[in-house]
């Protein structure tokens, strides 16, 4: 076990209260790290540190944060089976998921943004009358921010967050998840070495309530970036709306696949099965509901459950292993609960639906959950219609392709969708009319960072990607200048 630390003004520090939060490996129960407890005057001291560090930051030409923002994806790289390790640690995610997914895209995230300042241009407007004058538009980065991320994929996000403020020219207050702060703070040395001046990034660890309330309530905090669950969403929304700050959120979803009747199953069913289960079902991303036509319900649902049944769960460090650990043993409960109330509505385990037996010694503490699939369940159960953020879908047929736009509709959230057909027009027809930031048409979770990623209803406010995160950490001004002349 070792102590993770806040990151303040270039330095390692314990909070000022001296409390810690201990935290366990989730695959096998082993403690692993005692978290520092951040609260309000942790959150002073590094907004302290980051507004100093604002005078020179903010100034610093694009050319130089670049560089040094490259230097810091390199050093992801440098320290990709560290990093992998210490993720799958905390989260319980397999490590080989860890290595070609999680770190790979964190180092991803600096040198997209790194390299996207360079080629940023703002726009100009000419005015004729009454006057000559020519505007141009200015950014200018806010100054300092907050960013709070979730636990499902910690360096991922947290990195999708940090790369375009600080690219932007802003300096950050960061909160990783108590429960996944170890890869973060790894990262904090990495951007050290990179020649990150101090104050530039802050991270200050601890509970929601308490670290990432302190930085939305922070004064010198002029933006909030939040990736996280809706309830804790809203709360944040609300308290910037009261101090006038921006926030863009990221929040929950419940994502369905529409399998049309000319699906290619050879290429949807082992996506579906992917998108589903992948990362344990942890991921916003996730199918959570699988809408199958009619005709192809038998042939879809016998093949997908074989394929579901087939899946290994287990040691994460198992190079076999599909799916690990889900992040705690209090989110298993929350998942279970979730596949009895899909029971108790009327819905059938087709297949998993609980605890895996014969687990390996080293692992046979952990939370681990088999993969689920659950038929039957009405759409109005509280199964089909609230998050679960873990290893379990629900089948549904329908009939007319504007039944499955309406199932895929019926629910509060709005992230994503797939769409499975070799109709290209049709899948264009469905995709036009569902309520999801993103809709993969045969395929899942192909992300370009140039593409604006974000959810509608309660799935979120705002985007993410490209230059969407570059205008969100920036102030613009019109600057108008006359001319004289009328031409
Ligand atoms: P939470 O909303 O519980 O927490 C997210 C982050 O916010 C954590 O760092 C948490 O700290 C912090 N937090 C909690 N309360 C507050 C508060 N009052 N003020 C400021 N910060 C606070 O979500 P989870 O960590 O449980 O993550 C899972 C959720 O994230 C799921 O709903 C999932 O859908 C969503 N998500 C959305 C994505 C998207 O892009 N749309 C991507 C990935 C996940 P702590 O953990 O210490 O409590």
């Amino acid at each position: 076990m070792y102590d993770v630390d806040h990151f303040i003004n270039g330095s390692f520090e314990a909070s000022l209260s001296g409390e810690r939060i201990s935290r366990e490996n989730p695959a096998t129960g082993a403690s692993l790290r005692a978290v520092a407890r951040g609260n309000a005057a942790d959150v002073a001291r590094a907004a302290d540190a980051a507004q100093r560090a604002f005078a020179v930051w903010g100034r610093t030409p694009a050319a130089e944060r670049s560089r040094i923002l490259l230097a810091i994806a390199a050093g992801i790289d440098a320290r990709l089976d560290e990093l992998a390790r210490l993720e799958c640690e905390d989260t319980g995610k397999p490590l080989a998921l860890a290595r070609a997914l999680d770190i790979p895209r964190a180092a991803a995230n600096f040198r997209y943004f790194a390299t996207a300042i360079l080629h940023d241009a703002s726009e100009s407007f000419v005015t004729e009358r009454p006057v000559h004058a020519i505007n141009y538009v200015l950014r200018k980065p806010l100054g300092v921010v907050g960013c709070i991320s979730p636990w499902n994929l910690p360096l991922y996000l947290f990195t999708w967050k940090i790369a375009p403020a600080l690219a932007s020219g802003n300096c950050v207050i960061a909160k990783p998840s108590e429960l996944t702060p170890t890869t973060a703070t790894v990262l904090c040395e990495i951007a050290r070495a990179a020649g990150l001046p101090p104050g530039v990034l802050n991270v200050v660890h601890g509970l929601g309530a308490e670290a990432g309330q302190a930085i939305v309530d922070c004064p010198q905090v002029r933006a909030i970036s939040f990736t996280g669950g809706t309830v804790t969403g809203r709360r944040i929304a609300a308290r910037c709306g009261e101090r006038l700050i921006p926030a863009s959120l990221e929040l929950g979803g419940k994502n369905a696949a529409i399998v049309c009747e000319d699906a290619d199953l050879s290429v949807a069913l082992p996506e579906i099965v992917r998108s589903s289960f992948l990362n344990q079902g942890e991921i916003c991303l996730c199918s959570s509901r699988i809408l199958v036509h009619r005709s192809r319900m038998k042939e879809f649902t016998e093949r997908f459950v074989d394929a579901v049944r087939a899946m290994k769960v287990g040691d994460p460090l198992a190079a076999e292993t599909d799916l690990g650990a889900l992040v705690s043993k209090a989110h298993r409960e929350k998942v279970i609960a979730a596949i009895e109330r899909g029971v108790a509505d009327g819905g059938v385990v087709a297949c998993g639906g609980g605890v895996p037996r014969g687990l390996a010694p080293r692992v046979a503490q952990g939370a681990f959950l088999e993969p689920t699939v659950l038929l039957g369940v009405p759409a109005e159960s509280s199964c089909v219609q609230e998050e679960t953020f873990g290893p379990v879908v629900t089948v549904h047929g329908f009939d007319r392709h504007r039944d499955a736009v309406a199932m895929a509709n019926g629910t509060r959230y709005g992230l994503a969708a797939s769409v499975w057909t070799r109709d290209l027009s049709r899948a264009h027809r469905i995709a036009a009319k569902l309520d999801a930031g993103t809709v993969w048409v045969n395929c899942w979770m192909l992300r370009d960072l140039r593409v604006p990623f974000g959810g509608v209803k309660d799935s979120g406010i705002g985007r993410e990607g490209g230059h969407e995160a570059l205008r969100f950490f920036s102030d613009v001004s019109n600057v108008c200048i006359a001319t004289g002349e009328v031409l």
